[in-house]
């Protein structure tokens, strides 16, 4: 039959299976492998919590990912509900097909299907496994996998405690809301009680000023950790964190408050920065740095991809550094918006463009102070970043001329999809930015916009701007 018709129907079979919950749960050791996957969607869609907990008690497969699966309502009830359905402790599985389930993924994440088993079925399982803790399904099962080569059997003790562990994959955001606080709690309360039976895997953790629950980053293995955001954090919080962080490849901090960049705190946070090998993406707004960026650049990794600095007050001298640090040659995304830089030259950020052209792909400097005269001069040097895909410079000082011949000149960039434009200001009266925009002048010019890149053949980039 019809892969697709086969699907539609294990789809109305789930449908029709859920509108009686009793019975469901009353046959879940029955009903056939091939139709948890659309039973637990439609389940999950449906925000019906006992089922999903009775589902995760029996789950047939090695791994359990929500994937793109996202709850209209009461997201943490239904999470809360899928791990209670864990087996913890273990001996409490009286699941008649035996207990399969190893990883649970509580995560989002677009690209990932319900289970791997399906696409793998040999060692390792599952695509999502975690690489570093040592309390990793993946580590305690390739001790198992080992001694099995070398004879050993399932007689060693580690080997033996490898059959009960579980991994429960979650992102973490610590902020003050009441209803996350308590899903935290929840969750330490169960990784306490499976006495080291279950990893808490969290690879991405937001932390929105620290003083939300700790206890929770005591239990957490902070070399699983590829993604940190931090906000309003204090530079000691900040140094304590990264120590254990050492698979981090993203870092976000926003309104970090140093005060001085000769102090302790601030030394130790370079030293620890530059401890963080894999880091590939650096993203630091309302981070004061005037004249201190080649502090940050000395330590950083060369390969670093995408570097954000937004409200940084960076000046003149900090392009310069960046123009001349090891980062500049592998750059993909950069973002300078609002620093003022372009008020003092823009001979430096020339000499920056030409550097980052063999890799730049995504380029900000969104209300930067850049007149005419410095867009005019970095024209030619815009030009030669040859992948450039998204080009923004909204909220600069340009006048309409200019905005033409620079609409004409990047026509050469093969790659170029998306570019966001200041309001030229003759839209402004009396050039006063925020108050008198002039909104028939704006649509005057989005309709020459229009009409030019239609002349040029260009009408697959996307010219925008903020209004
Ligand atoms: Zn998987
Ligand atoms: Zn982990």
């Amino acid at each position: 039959m019809d892969q697709k018709i086969t699907a539609t129907l294990f789809e109305l079979a789930a449908k029709s299976l859920l509108s009686s919950e009793p019975a469901v749960m009353h046959a879940l050791e029955k009903i056939p492998r091939g139709l948890f996957l659309p039973l637990f969607s439609t389940a999950f869609l449906g925000g019906h919590k006992k089922i999903l907990k009775a589902m995760v008690r029996v789950w047939p497969f090695h791994c359990l990912h929500l994937g793109s699966l996202k709850a209209q309502e009461s997201y943490y009830d239904i999470l809360e509900a899928m791990i209670d359905g864990l087996p913890i402790p273990p001996a409490q599985n009286s699941s008649s097909r035996g207990h399969k389930l190893k990883i649970l993924d509580l995560r989002h994440n677009s690209k990932c299907k319900t289970t791997c088993s399906h696409v793998r079925l040999t060692f390792p399982f599952c695509l999502q496994s975690c690489k570093y803790s040592q309390h990793a399904v993946l580590n305690l099962e390739n001790t198992q996998h080992r001694a099995r080569c070398l004879g050993m059997g399932n007689s060693g003790s580690e080997v033996e405690s490898a059959q009960g562990t579980m991994e429960l994959l979650v992102d973490i955001s610590l902020n003050n809301t009441l209803r996350t606080q308590q899903f935290l709690t929840f969750l330490c309360n169960k990784v306490e009680q499976s006495s080291g039976f279950l990893h808490l895997c969290c690879r991405d953790l937001r932390i929105n000023r620290m003083s939300a629950n700790k206890r929770i980053l005591q239990i957490l293995d902070l070399g699983c950790i590829d993604h940190l955001t931090m906000d309003q954090a204090y530079p000691n919080e900040i140094v304590t964190l990264f120590a254990g962080m050492t698979h981090l490849r993203s870092l976000s901090l926003s309104n970090t408050p140093f005060r001085s960049y000769k102090g302790r705190n601030f030394r130790f946070f370079l030293i620890l920065l530059g401890q963080l090998e894999n880091l590939q993406e650096l993203r630091l707004s309302f981070f004061y740095l005037k004249d201190q960026l080649h502090k940050l650049l000395r330590v950083l990794p060369p390969h670093l991809d995408t570097l954000c600095l937004s409200f940084c007050g960076l000046s003149i001298r900090d392009v310069t550094s960046l123009s001349q640090s090891s980062q500049a040659t592998q750059l993909r995304v950069l973002n300078l918006n609002n620093n003022d830089f372009f008020s003092e030259a823009y001979e430096p950020f020339q000499v920056l463009l030409e550097k980052v052209s063999g890799t730049m792909q995504h380029l900000e400097i969104n209300n930067c102070m850049m007149t005419d005269s410095a867009l005019l001069a970095i024209i030619p040097n815009l030009n030669q970043c040859v992948h450039l895909r998204v080009f923004n410079f909204a909220f600069n000082p340009i006048t309409m001329p200019v905005l033409r011949s620079l609409l004409q000149h990047l026509t050469s960039l093969p790659r170029l999809r998306h570019v966001i434009y200041p309001i030229p200001v003759h839209c402004y009266q009396e050039r006063n930015f925020h108050h008198s925009l002039n909104r028939q002048k704006l649509a005057e010019v989005q309709a020459q916009v229009k009409a030019m890149l239609h002349m040029l053949h260009q009408d697959h980039v996307q010219w925008a701007t903020y209004s």
